[in-house]
């Protein structure tokens, strides 16, 4: 029993608690967003600085009592500025959106225009979506990546740049299997005069441990989640030069945000310091080795990928060209009840809805954390052939399942 103190005072929520973490232990997780933080980072979200309110920044607060809160935000800034080697770091976003959002209040007025990656084609909701705080706040334009290649359309992007004048353009995805070419981006941005946001929300991890190139010192504001492939726990964070920093800073706090999430903050100062470390570079380099070996055998076993394959942790299949009668969704449940959980995702020229796309997103940042290496995320390929052939399948799910659990066993996660 982990959670002690809660199972004594609320055995309800302990039981789920519990529940969770047992699915975490006994599932491979292979959402391409999520990972899995160290207990040390568990533990410091767990600690008593979630009761401190510290508005403002270390060595400025507008509450008393703020020594311990101040050591430990130094400690993450500190850490996150020589891991990014960015000139300065805000730590306290709650979320990757909020720090977007900061940077659209700090550098936008309603109205003004931004030129982000269309959703379909692996943006992300706080690009400017409609349904987002940003879609309705400003005037909205996307560009797309090539339906053929799979790559962004660099040179749409710079023609349609041309004739919306964007603000700002965004780069940085959620289901991009491809480097970015951050060099390019920042051209176009400075041919039109444009602010470059480039959010590494995914790839904070493999960006830090220089496994994919940085756009930090390229462009204007880099904003970032800390769960993903850093494993620092959930929350946000933004990067600048010091040029922007006092706009960056007022426009988290106070302008989207009240006191800091200083528990969170906490985790973000352990995960940072963790990946400082030299097993933190080797956990990216084998993140990004295993997501092409599973791309690569799941080429073999037929299946089309986005792209053609992946530079860093996701893979996006594209389920029409093999199997063009199994939606994403139906991929997504038949898996999830062998206990490989990924997600259904939209692909370039999608022709199906959001809600039952057909692709499928898979990511290698979880099982990786678990120790996973090249010949096991090809066994995994092979487990998801052997399901995505034969869904409906109860013998195939049962022989998989019993698998999945000889591979948690042998790879285990959280005692
Ligand atoms: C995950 C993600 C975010 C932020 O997500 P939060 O859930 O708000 O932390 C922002 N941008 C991109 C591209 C993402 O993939």
């Amino acid at each position: 029993m982990t959670y002690e103190s809660v199972a004594a005072a609320d055995p309800a929520v302990a039981e789920a608690l519990e529940g969770e973490r047992r699915r975490q232990n006994e599932t491979l997780a292979m959402i391409a967003s999520e990972n899995h933080a160290s207990e040390a980072v568990l533990a410091a979200q767990g600690c008593a600085l979630t009761n401190k309110y510290a508005e403002g920044y270390p060595g400025e607060r507008y509450y008393a009592g703020c020594e311990y809160a101040d050591e430990v935000e130094e400690l993450a800034i500190e850490r996150a500025e020589e891991l990014w080697g960015a000139e300065h770091v805000n730590v306290q976003p709650h979320s990757g959106s909020q720090a977007n959002m900061s940077v659209y209040l700090a550098m936008l007025d309603p109205g003004d225009k931004i030129l982000s990656l269309d959703l379909t084609h692996g943006g992300h909701l706080s690009h400017g979506h409609p349904a987002n705080f940003a879609g309705q706040t400003y005037e909205v334009e996307q560009y797309e990546v090539d339906e053929e290649t799979g790559y962004v359309d660099y040179e749409g992007l710079a023609e349609t740049a041309e004739s919306f004048d964007p603000d700002i353009i965004v780069s940085g995805y959620s289901a991009y299997p491809r480097e970015v070419e951050w060099e390019r981006i920042q051209a176009v941005a400075d041919d039109v005069d444009a602010y470059h946001l480039a959010d590494i929300a995914h790839i904070t991890g493999l960006v830090a441990a220089g496994v994919h190139s940085s756009p930090v010192g390229v462009a204007d504001f880099v904003t970032g989640s800390t769960h993903k492939t850093i494993r620092a726990g959930r929350g946000g964070i933004v990067m600048c030069d010091e040029e922007h920093a006092d706009a960056i800073d007022a426009a988290v706090f106070p302008g989207a945000q009240g006191g800091p999430a200083m528990h969170n903050v906490a985790g973000k100062a352990v995960g940072f310091g963790e990946a400082l470390s030299s097993d933190f570079r080797a956990y990216a380099e084998q993140t990004v080795k295993n997501a092409q070996a599973l791309g690569e055998r799941l080429q073999e076993h037929g299946f089309s990928l986005v792209s053609g394959g992946t530079d860093n942790h996701l893979l996006l299949v594209d389920l029409r060209p093999s199997h063009p009668d199994t939606t994403g969704k139906t991929v997504e449940s038949a898996l999830e009840s062998v206990g490989i959980v990924l997600n259904a995702n939209t692909v370039p020229g999608e022709t199906r809805s959001a809600f039952d796309p057909s692709g499928v997103r898979i990511g290698t940042p979880g099982v990786t954390t678990r120790g996973f290496t090249e010949s096991t995320c090809r066994e995994v390929a092979d487990l998801i052939a052997r399901v995505v052939e034969d869904p409906e399948s109860e013998e195939t799910r049962a022989t998989v399942a019993s698998r999945v659990d000889e591979l948690t066993d042998e790879y285990p996660l959280y005692d």
